[in-house]
């Protein structure tokens, strides 16, 4: 199974596009913490009933979360784990210690609030350590001007980048469908030649998993879909979801038993927000 996992709505920064944006005060009310135990508890009985999964981890900043790294330590001996974060806090401890084939770093740029040298530092440190190969930024319309030099610079440096588009308004325009064919160019990167892909292949770079192409928006009202049977979305007070967009409750990560679905089950949402559907909607039907 894969898991989305938003650990915690703590963080030291304030982008305009987070999904949290304005609300930071209410979610900081709204917190609630999960025992240690209970949450080591719910990952060993994932792996003795479905085996190894793989957890995306993102916040907030997932960091901040009190015993952050002793936690992904413990859990890293028994599932593949993927952590999104700002890098403005560096990991030593993970560093030192992490089961390495099981923990990834994915490093999202922030250019309002991260400061670039220490970025830099930080990721090259951890691409030395085994712990990180891709890059992201997103790109929110004020920054599309940038993303082509954000690319240089950091495939230069031997990362995978990738943009990732932007879904939400801007502007009083509605985004991915508003981006521009050049600005779709910039983001997919379509320049890219047949040669240049090689290479970037040869450098047995990982494939991030956000590059999803901002052309595939598409309805996905009452299509099958696996979302809450091989993947589900799990929320800061652990409370699981089919997936970050369609909410249907599935349970606690505290309860004795929980009901994943047997089997792909119909959509409720037009858009699918977390883009997750790549991958889970039943193609045939
Ligand atoms: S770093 Fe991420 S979680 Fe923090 S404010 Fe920016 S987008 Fe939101
Ligand atoms: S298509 Fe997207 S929104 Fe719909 S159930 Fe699947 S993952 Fe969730």
């Amino acid at each position: 199974m894969e898991f989305d996992w938003i650990i915690n709505y703590d963080c030291n920064y304030r982008c305009k596009y987070c999904w949290y944006f304005g609300q930071w005060k209410q979610l900081e009310e709204s917190v609630s913490q999960i025992p240690y135990e209970g949450i080591i508890n719910f990952w060993e009985r994932i792996y003795n009933e479905y085996n190894k999964a793989k957890i995306i981890i993102s916040g907030g900043e997932p960091f901040l979360y009190p015993r952050f790294t002793e936690l992904m330590l413990t859990i890293s001996k028994l599932h593949e784990i993927v952590v999104i974060t700002n890098l403005s806090i560096y990991p030593d401890d993970l560093v030192k210690y992490a089961y390495k084939n099981n923990i990834e770093i994915n490093a999202s740029f922030h250019p309002d609030f991260a400061n670039y040298n220490k970025f830099k530092k930080y990721a090259i440190d951890l691409k030395n350590n085994g712990l990180l190969y891709d890059i992201t930024c997103l790109a929110w319309p004020p920054y599309i001007k940038n993303i082509e030099d954000f690319r240089k610079e950091f495939s230069d440096l031997g990362f995978n980048f990738s943009a990732r588009p932007f879904y939400g308004l801007y502007d009083d325009r509605i985004y991915p469908e508003s981006y521009t064919e050049e600005e779709k160019r910039i983001i997919e990167n379509k320049n890219n030649s047949e040669k240049d892909l090689k290479n970037q292949f040869q450098k047995d770079i990982k494939t991030s998993e956000f590059n999803a192409s901002i052309a595939k928006v598409k309805n996905t009202k009452n299509k099958l879909c696996y979302a809450g049977s091989k993947f589900a979305n799990i929320e800061q007070d652990g409370k699981i979801y089919r997936c970050g967009t369609d909410k249907k409750y599935i349970g606690q990560i505290t309860d004795n038993e929980i009901p994943f679905y047997s089997e792909a089950k119909r959509c409720r949402e037009e858009r699918c927000m977390c883009n997750r559907w790549q991958g889970l909607l039943v193609e045939d039907e």
